[in-house]
């Protein structure tokens, strides 16, 4: 099978480079908010999953979810969002919106990869 391309948005740099370590076997493309992620989509169409987090400048998560979702194309590529811990509202808001999945911050290894594993498996 070929490797999931994701697409990580999210303002952290360093969570990006957390991501990149813990996602070795995974082509990552980078972004740093909402309008960025839409750029990066509109250049790569063959993205797999999203991980997405919520609070974000520019054009945060919930507002990113809500343009990915109302077109037809993109809809279809399954969103997991990555919230901080205490936010339940905004994981509540997210699945409402149509995210596939959420994980809370600090989240373990295998949480994480378990769930790209089942939405990508699914794809
Ligand atoms: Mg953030």
């Amino acid at each position: 099978m070929k490797p999931r391309k994701i697409l990580v948005v999210d303002d952290s740099k360093l969570l990006h480079r957390m991501f990149e370590m813990m996602l070795r076997q995974y082509p990552l493309v980078h972004a740093y908010d909402g309008q960025d992620g839409l750029e990066r989509l509109a250049e790569n169409r063959d993205i797999d999953l999203i991980l997405l987090d919520v609070n974000m400048p520019r054009m945060n998560g919930l507002e990113f979810l809500a343009v990915v979702k109302a077109d037809a194309q993109l809809a279809k590529i399954p969103v997991i969002v990555v919230t901080t811990e205490g936010a339940e509202k905004d994981a509540e808001k997210a699945l409402a919106a149509g995210a596939a999945a959420y994980v809370k911050k600090p989240f373990r290894n295998e949480d994480l990869l378990s769930a790209i594993e089942k939405l990508t498996a699914a794809a």
